[in-house]
């Protein structure tokens, strides 16, 4: 079993779809092991995003995930890392995500697209460890 660090980002806890991103995780047959809805501070979202320091977006990114609150999760199960990217759809909700996944149902633009899941098992222990510390 693994684990993975799952976020419901500000545009998807204001558009009300946090209990629609939870009752997919859940019927997808993945445990959720730790929630919390939180106000993000610049420094875990420097961390969190620290692969991107170089990208263009880098400060849109932390604007916008520091611009409301965030559901925080754990998730754990059989492959969860993949399993949840596989729910939540490719990172362009219109270009890469297909109908069915989260982003594909409900998104329209990149940087909108509603959730984050780590993108490998180191991805989300690092991740885990800067979101939930005591885990
Ligand atoms: P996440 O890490 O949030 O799950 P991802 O792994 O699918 O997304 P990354 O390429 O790691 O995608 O990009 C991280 C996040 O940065 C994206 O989810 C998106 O919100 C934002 N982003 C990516 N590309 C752009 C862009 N061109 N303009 C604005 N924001 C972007």
């Amino acid at each position: 079993s693994e684990r993975t660090l799952v976020l419901v980002k500000p545009d998807g806890v204001s558009r009300g779809l946090v209990g629609e991103v939870i009752s997919r995780i859940e019927r997808k047959g993945l445990k959720l092991v730790a929630l919390e809805l939180r106000n993000v501070e610049r420094s875990v979202a420097e961390q969190h995003y620290a692969e991107h320091a170089e990208r263009s977006f880098f400060g849109d990114l932390l604007d916008f995930i520091t611009s409301g609150p965030v559901l925080a999760a754990v998730v754990e199960g059989p492959r969860a890392v993949t399993a949840f990217r596989q729910l939540a759809g490719g990172t362009d909700p219109v270009e890469k995500a297909t109908p069915g996944t989260i982003r594909g149902d409900f998104g329209l633009e990149v940087q909108y697209n509603l959730v984050h899941g780590s993108d490998s098992t180191e991805s989300a222990e690092r991740e885990i460890k800067i979101w939930f510390p005591e885990l």
